[in-house]
């Protein structure tokens, strides 16, 4: 199947012509910005999609308020980690009873790296990166931490893994996209490079679901964890969902075995018999509001297709890439299509007083220590011009000199 392409223009007058003709400029609708802002930050927390107030206000009044405690039968809530799951497996290339909705990707990971590390008893060496988004890299400390001979190895960068993929590895973990960079890896390449040595590939998703099309089946890939809260827009700190192959699903075991991953939570035995398939990779309920925000936001991700997402994505990181090389900016984040998630990031010694005068003037991107500016571009609700003009913005806060002033300069506790 041939990529759909765009054109990357080259001006304004440009970007205002492929607005006009952009297949999916009719999501925007389904999206409640702020007046004014251009969103740079869906990377981080997704915008509020138009019909989440509405799904919210109703589990709150009509299935928390008036139904109660019927409402787990009467609403399905006892499914929601199932068909939440099942309505994000087509996103990550997954089937139905692949993928759960539950815990934190933090908490996800500890269940899914315990579990990897006990379908491979001979070996127990973890394969990080060092640059990865630090809970991950806590998390494998932590799992390695309780097995005996368990180690937590971090490469110095993905390119060393062949030197350290010895028969001691009994898993890797990689995000697919590197949420500082936007680095995208192979992860078919790397996964079946990861098997040959006799390991198990757990990929994080963060970065990557749904900013573009990922195919976990295809891929051949052991188990995932991603979130809800960046680029798939289900609020703020929204539950994580796991993935776990069907070959490892009847033999997995993970560590955390509460209730709800137990075959009959409400025979209320008091042994634990994990449910079969993915149902057992479950500890507790999710927290219903906040699946909520997920119903909601699925209901736009349905109509999506990622393949258009991605052209766009690609077109809109290209045409901000080169805004930023002509102001004789140090980008970061991979020129080749192939290498690039939805973000950019540009390397400044002042990048956060940089960020916080470009957010006064309505251009919202973040800050990663330690001198990176980050923007991420999210298809469904940016345009063109938006990020003609953000580039531009950013051409004037360093042409002024306006970020040098005191205000600019003060940090938040979250940058
Ligand atoms: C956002 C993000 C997380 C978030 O972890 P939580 O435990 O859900 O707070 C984890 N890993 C990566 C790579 C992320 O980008």
């Amino acid at each position: 199947m041939s990529e759909p392409r765009v054109q990357v223009p080259s001006s304004r007058e440009q970007c205002l012509a492929l607005d006009a003709t952009d297949p999916l400029a009719a999501f925007r609708a389904e999206y409640l910005l702020p007046e004014g802002a251009v969103y740079l930050d869906g990377n981080s927390l997704g915008v509020l999609p138009a019909r989440t107030p509405e799904t919210v206000r109703r589990t709150v009044e009509q299935e928390w308020g008036q139904d109660l405690i019927t409402s787990w039968n009467k609403h399905g809530w006892t499914e929601f980690p199932y068909t939440l799951g099942d309505r994000i497996a087509p996103l990550v290339g997954a089937g139905p009873g692949e993928v759960v909705v539950c815990d934190s990707v933090s908490v996800n990971l500890f269940k899914l790296l315990t579990a990897a590390l006990r379908l491979r008893p001979g070996r127990r060496t973890v394969l990080g990166e060092r640059d990865s988004f630090p809970t991950d890299l806590y998390i494998a400390e932590g799992v390695t931490g309780l097995f005996e001979g368990g180690r937590s190895v971090l490469l110095p960068s993905v390119d060393d893994l062949d030197a350290h993929l010895d028969d001691s590895v009994a898993v890797v973990v990689l995000s697919q996209v590197d949420y500082r960079t936007g680095r995208l890896l192979d992860m078919a390449e790397i996964t079946a490079r990861v098997h040959r040595a006799g390991a198990l590939m757990i990929w994080d998703l963060c970065h990557s679901a749904g900013a573009l099309p990922i195919d976990l089946t295809a891929c051949d890939v052991d188990f995932a964890v991603g979130c809800t809260y960046k680029y798939l827009n289900a609020g703020p700190c929204a539950p994580g969902f796991l993935y776990v192959a069907p070959r490892h699903q009847e033999v997995a075991e993970q560590p955390l075995t509460g209730w709800f991953g137990h075959a009959e939570p409400f025979a209320f035995e008091s042994g634990y018999r994990p449910a079969s398939g993915i149902g057992r990779f479950l500890t507790s309920f999710p927290p219903l509001l906040a699946l909520a925000g997920l119903r909601a936001t699925l209901e736009v991700w349905e109509k999506v297709d990622l393949e258009l997402v991605r052209a766009k994505s690609l077109a809109m990181t290209e045409l901000f890439i080169e805004r930023c090389r002509a102001l004789g900016l140090d980008v970061v984040t991979p020129a080749e299509p192939e290498r690039r998630g939805s973000q950019v990031a540009v390397r400044h010694p002042d990048g956060y007083p940089v960020v916080q005068a470009l957010i006064e003037r309505g251009v919202i991107g973040d800050f990663r220590a330690p001198d990176l500016m980050r923007f991420g571009f999210t298809p469904l609700y940016l345009s063109y011009t938006e990020v003609w003009d953000a580039a531009q913005a950013l051409g004037e806060v360093l042409a002024s000199g306006e970020w040098r002033a005191e205000r600019f300069n003060v940090r938040g506790a979250v940058t």
